[in-house]
């Protein structure tokens, strides 16, 4: 069985208060009831307060990136084994924000993703393609060479602390999703993938989030796709309700 998992993507909002005002809320309404692993991505700034406010919970607390370098000269950066010394064990790495305001290659995020499983960190890996590419049916190419650069050179053993992230940049923040049915043809697609690069055990047990404009209203709908396994969220994890809401939406 899958893990399923709906992750929130704080980005770059909640000072500190904020930040433990929305843990506080979610953690209220007792999300311990449900099969999903919940993930919350605060700021760097705020994660260290995140893991010991979601201490003993079923919350897990992820960073939103990290250098490639395990340390140096980097001014501004933050490093893995900063990361796991505050007991953030999972990142979010190839976010399509990354990518395309901070020069993020699929390269790069190669180099990136080898210094987390270096580490033992879990892995949520963002992909997608942007509207030009659909429009141009262009979009398989774009996803599998987004994994096979940045991804499909890791080890067997790896691929239990990956998790998939696909993310259609034009149903990002832009109040249009993908149709359940444009999440799962993708989903499929990537599951073959997987399948014919890395083999079956690896495609059945790796989970595959679908992220865009996700909100309680259609979150069920998405996720009763036999491909996606819950989902990455960016605007609507930013209300206790609505993200909620959509964790509910996991069967
Ligand atoms: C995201 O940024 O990962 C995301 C899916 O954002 P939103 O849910 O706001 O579209």
């Amino acid at each position: 069985m899958r893990k399923k998992i709906v992750a929130g993507n704080w980005k770059m909002n909640n000072d500190s208060e904020q930040t433990d005002a929305l843990l506080e809320d979610i953690l209220a309404k007792k999300p311990e009831f449900t099969n999903a692993k919940i993930v919350v991505a605060p700021s760097f700034i705020n994660l260290q307060a995140a893991v010991q406010k979601t201490h003993g919970t079923n919350i897990i607390v992820a960073a939103q990136n990290m250098h490639q370098s395990e340390s140096g000269a980097f001014t501004g950066e933050v490093s893995v084994g900063m990361l796991k010394s505050i007991k953030v064990n999972t990142v979010i790495l190839g976010h399509s924000e990354r990518r395309a305001y901070f020069g993020e290659t699929n390269a790069l995020l190669a180099q990136k993703v080898d210094t987390a499983l270096k580490h033992n960190l879990t892995i949520i890996f963002c992909f997608g393609e942007e509207l030009a590419d659909r429009q141009s049916s262009n979009h398989f190419n774009v996803v599998e060479s987004q994994l096979r650069e940045g991804l499909f050179h890791i080890s067997e053993s790896d691929w239990a602390s990956v998790v998939l992230a696909y993310e259609p940049v034009w149903a990002i923040g832009t109040g249009e999703t993908a149709s359940p049915e444009q999440a799962q043809e993708m989903h499929a697609f990537i599951r073959t993938l997987l399948r014919e690069n890395v083999g079956d055990k690896i495609a059945e047990e790796t989970s595959i989030l679908y992220g865009g404009s996700v909100k309680p209203d259609n979150a069920k709908e998405i996720f009763s796709k036999p491909d996606v396994d819950g989902g990455l969220i960016g605007g609507a994890s930013l209300k206790a309700n609505d993200f909620l809401g959509i964790v509910a939406g996991i069967e």
